[in-house]
């Protein structure tokens, strides 16, 4: 037999969000200009299978986001000086995307 006990559980409501990085809040409405998600880190990572969730402002994330595509950029420019990438034609991108043709 089996006897239950009724736990009541404590209803949660989300009030405020603010950015990881720079620490702006929402408003008061509860609007907050800005995404929220989680970042899932391999196993044998330097960070092993931890999960992190965050919140970024608008703000912050463009400027993460073009560090990261000016750190791209610098990649692709130093494997193309070191010879382990190619620089292709735009016949060679047609061939390979053919649907930009189009444009
Ligand atoms: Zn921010």
């Amino acid at each position: 037999m089996r006897k239950y006990k009724s736990i009541l559980k404590k209803d949660k409501k989300l009030v405020q969000i603010a950015c990881d990085w720079c620490g702006k809040k929402s408003g008061k409405d509860g609007f907050f200009e800005g995404g929220s998600g989680e970042i899932s880190f391999g196993y044998g990572s330097k960070f092993d299978g931890a999960n992190c969730k965050i919140d970024i402002c608008d703000d912050c994330f463009e400027k993460y986001a073009d560090k990261m595509a000016i750190r791209k950029m610098q990649k692709i420019d130093a494997e193309i000086t070191a010879g382990k990438r190619k620089l292709m034609t735009s016949a060679e991108v047609l061939k390979l995307h053919p649907e930009l043709k189009k444009w």
